[in-house]
């Protein structure tokens, strides 16, 4: 049967370390967060965000902005944040209202304010291995796999789903450790070879957003399970791998909810002081 690998107790720690690195400076780090309209979920993503700031020591200023804000004001408001010395990092909550392009947006915030490690600049150092910000969710996939202790060296890792804010820079980073990265997609599906793919897997990532699509009997014995896939199935979440038959056959899996998500609000925290530093 496997370890649970949660999120919570490791965030807990790393909360921590974040407390002290605040502690120690001379000025308490300010995240300025901008939502634009009366999206709930962006609002309740600020709610969190602004618990934990607060229990870091970070100042959280929110800037809520109306449902009818155009394009233009947006970027002007952006730009202003970029350019005021208070405000070491910014984050725009999405979705935006449908009049504006979000793109556009999380590309103006200036690289050396962005704490979501999403911006072209931030993304293209991780492949020098020379970025400062690593986009959150991968980032709290390492966290997650460095709390096993198991070394990735020549292990072979499986990634599922290449999106830009997790598939693609998770290869990228596990890559950095020297693990045989494979990455499989919709093509690997349509394909007909997701399965094979799954079998040889040491370590496991799933990112694709579909509950059930990988079968626990796919899982090799002793494989790293680390499933991100979040899914509403019947009232209740669920990942994309069939935990039940998987953690039967993995040695360590996360579980969802409670694996990988309470990590990555640490993990924006964590970007914001280096930038600050
Ligand atoms: P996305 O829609 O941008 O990308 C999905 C990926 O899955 C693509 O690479 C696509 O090719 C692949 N895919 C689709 N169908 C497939 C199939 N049948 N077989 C194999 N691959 C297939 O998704 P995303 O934004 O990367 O998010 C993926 C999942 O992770 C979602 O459930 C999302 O909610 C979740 N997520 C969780 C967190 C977290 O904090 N826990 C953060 C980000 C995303």
């Amino acid at each position: 049967m496997a370890k649970l690998l949660e999120g919570k107790p490791l965030a807990e720690a790393i909360k921590e370390k974040i407390r002290l690195d605040v502690a120690g400076m001379s000025k308490k780090p300010v995240l300025a967060s901008v939502i634009v309209g009366d999206n709930a979920g962006a609002a309740s993503y600020a709610k969190s965000q602004a618990k934990v700031a607060e229990s870091l020591g970070i100042v959280y200023q929110l800037h809520a902005l109306g449902n009818d804000t155009t394009e233009v004001t947006l970027v002007d408001f952006i730009k202003k944040l970029n350019n005021d010395k208070d405000v070491n990092g910014i984050i725009v909550q999405m979705p935006l209202p449908a009049q504006i392009d979000a793109k556009k947006i999380s590309q103006l915030i200036a690289p050396e304010k962005d704490v979501e490690g999403m911006h072209p600049a931030n993304m293209g150092k991780i492949v020098f291995e020379k970025s400062k910000v690593l986009p959150c969710t991968p980032a709290a996939v390492v966290e997650l796999l460095n709390s096993t202790g198991v070394d990735l060296y020549g292990k072979e890792v499986v990634v599922v789903g290449h999106s830009e804010i997790v598939g693609k820079p998770v290869a990228l980073l596990l890559l950095d450790k020297f693990a045989t990265v494979t990455v499989c997609h919709i093509g690997t599906s349509k394909a007909g070879k997701l399965e094979e793919h799954v079998k040889k897997a040491e370590v496991l990532i799933v990112a694709v957003g579909r509950a059930g699509l990988i079968k626990g009997d796919w899982v090799k014995d002793g494989a790293i399970v680390i499933d991100v896939g979040i899914n509403r199935v019947a009232d209740k979440i669920v990942g994309d791998v069939e935990f039940e038959v998987a953690e039967k056959k993995a040695s360590y899996i996360t579980p969802v909810p409670g694996g990988v998500g309470p990590l990555t609000v640490t993990m924006l925290m964590r970007n914001l002081v280096e930038l600050a530093k």
